[in-house]
């Protein structure tokens, strides 16, 4: 598995280099964050990991520039900003995970697996699972058991968002990005809309796959 390095502290970057090389990841680290985005934007990497205040280009503009250009690489942003607006912004902008400095090895570790595990989830013929729940991204089909509904190609992007992130909140700043861009009108009743007609088709399935609301933040998928 193949990890981007994104910090400008070397002292803190050569101490993880060698932790996760340890633990058999190949790593590359860049100091700055237009080499981080140049790296990056070659999307050979399985997860990046990435400071926010960083020389040249900071990592908040990194990764928006990361997720105009379509590269879905899960991106996990380490940074010594610990409050909770940081770290909306970052998750807004399209952030996977967020991990506050200092940190322990075991949690660092331990939020990698569970960012390479989302990817695995993804693959095998164009179906994504959760739960009692598979997708067939290619035919549009939303299955559970015995029973099957076609979803229309908006929900189908919501749906795919979600199975890529399972567990975790998905806010509607991301979703409204996602689904028509960074320059739109498009607002928070939209994406309601759209919530609401997969919501109906998950209770027609019988699935105990959810979408539950987060207050004031967004959705999560949950069994
Ligand atoms: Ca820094």
């Amino acid at each position: 598995m193949n990890i981007l390095l994104v910090e400008d502290e070397v002292s803190l970057s050569e101490a993880l280099v060698h932790i996760l090389k340890k633990e058999k990841y190949i790593v590359d680290a860049v100091y700055d964050g237009e080499s981080g985005l140049n790296y990056a934007l070659t999307g050979r990497y399985d997860i990046i990991l990435l400071d926010i205040m960083l020389p040249k280009m900071n990592g908040y503009d990194v990764l928006s520039a990361l997720r105009k250009e379509k590269i879905s690489t899960p991106v996990l942003v380490l940074t010594a900003r610990g409050q909770v607006a940081e770290k909306v912004k970052g998750l807004d902008l399209g952030a996977d995970d967020y991990l506050a400095k200092p940190f322990s090895t075991p949690e660092l570790l331990a939020r990698i697996r569970a960012l390479s595990r989302r990817k695995a989830n993804i693959i095998s013929e164009n179906i994504l699972r959760f739960g009692d729940l598979e997708y067939n991204v290619s035919s549009f089909e939303l299955i559970c058991g015995d029973k099957k509904v076609r979803v229309a190609l908006k929900e189908s992007e919501i749906l795919q968002y979600f199975l890529e992130r399972p567990s975790f909140v998905v806010t509607k700043d991301e979703l409204i990005v996602k689904l028509w861009g960074y320059d739109t009108e498009a607002e928070y009743n939209n994406i309601e809309v759209y919530i609401s007609f997969i919501r109906k088709k998950l209770s027609f399935l019988g699935s105990k796959v959810t979408i539950s609301t987060v207050r004031g933040v967004g959705y999560r998928l949950e069994e």
